[in-house]
């Protein structure tokens, strides 16, 4: 991926304020100079230690502080997790995320993540995990197991954060994310958008991300779920067109990353699941669960896809296996790469 040119806010200021239809379109062009806008990532998030978590952010029902109705679960042993692996294969997921409920993981819980990491890599999926802070020592270890990405959102605006989460500086958040780059692994961080921020915390968010020395190979957007028993439950909920308005602004600035609609996807109807689709959003968390979240049914998303003309870029990569396979993975790229205006050529 190249180094892109640095962002300022009012360069970011200007797309703030441009109309909603001129962004739209300035999005899609930015979208077809980089990516088929007919293909969809899919990844699939497996909680692998849920609840008692130390820190206090506070959208989570998974924070120790917080009375929530999730179940808490300690470690799942390993033939749970492959299972869980093999059936998001099936379903056509190209990534499985992996998220544990830590501030950090400890070193002596290394071995078992490298384990993991190793018997998902010969499934044959790309692997990422999110487990709170990491060490240089443990994110070279991590990497040096195959995983391909490490997930650590930023959340919010370095100004905003200090009321969402006071129990781990920004300071380390973006420490994580350098331990994550220099180790060689790719990164997945984004952010959360409907904690009670202003439009300038967003603004700020979007510039950190994008002017990270390397911007994120993956940023997922999430828009927040109330969860009864966290703090945040009863926030007002974030205009729909604002949202979108996020996604589109965020594949402006950032345009070689997949951008992912995360959390929240339950709470948008098929429309707005399109039109962020049409913003410039490529990649999916797919399962009728998000860690503690509910998320659509695969079903749901299915018929969605179908509407829209949308594939999976696993139908691509799954036929990419024997000669005859790959001949038809050669064929069936070329079809649906004429199928696009591609603003590049
Ligand atoms: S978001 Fe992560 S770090 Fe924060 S409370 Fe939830 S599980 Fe813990």
């Amino acid at each position: 991926m190249k180094i892109k040119k640095q962002w300022n806010i009012k360069q970011v200021d200007t797309l703030f304020k441009t109309s909603f239809i001129e962004l739209m379109f300035h999005a899609q062009i930015v979208h077809r100079k980089n990516f088929n806008p007919n293909i969809i990532q899919i990844s699939t998030l497996l909680s692998i230690k849920t609840g008692s978590c130390p820190e206090d952010c506070k959208y989570c029902p998974q924070s120790a502080r917080y009375k929530t109705d999730i179940k808490k679960e300690h470690l799942l042993n390993i033939t749970k997790i492959l299972k869980a692996a093999y059936d998001a294969k099936k379903s056509g997921s190209t990534r499985f995320c992996i998220g544990a409920a830590w501030k950090n993981p400890a070193d002596k819980d290394i071995p078992y993540l490298e384990n993991i990491i190793k018997k998902v890599k010969k499934i044959g999926m790309e692997t990422c995990m999110t487990l709170g802070s990491l060490t240089k020592y443990q994110a070279k270890k991590l990497s040096q197991a195959g995983l391909d990405f490490y997930n650590h959102n930023l959340d919010t605006s370095p100004k905003y954060y200090h009321k969402v989460i006071t129990t781990r500086s920004y300071q380390e958040r973006l420490d994580t994310l350098k331990n994550v780059r220099d180790s060689g692994m790719k990164i997945c961080s984004g952010g959360i958008i409907g904690l009670g921020e202003k439009t300038e915390d967003r603004k700020e968010l979007l510039l950190q991300l994008a002017n990270l020395p390397q911007p994120p190979e993956s940023v997922p957007i999430n828009m927040l779920v109330q969860i009864k028993g966290t703090p945040l439950e009863k926030i007002e909920k974030i205009d729909s067109f604002e949202f979108i308005r996020i996604v589109a602004i965020a594949r402006i600035m950032m345009p070689q990353s997949y951008i992912r609609l995360s959390a929240g996807r339950n709470q948008m109807n098929e429309e707005m699941q399109a039109m962020c689709f049409m913003a410039g959003a490529n990649s999916i968390f797919y399962g009728c669960k998000l860690l503690t979240t509910s998320n659509p049914k695969k079903i749901e998303d299915f018929k969605l896809f179908k509407k829209l003309g949308l594939t999976f870029e696993n139908n691509l990569l799954l036929n990419n296996k024997h000669t005859f396979q790959r001949q038809l993975f050669s064929k069936t790229i070329n079809e649906v790469n004429n199928k696009y205006y591609n603003a590049d050529i």
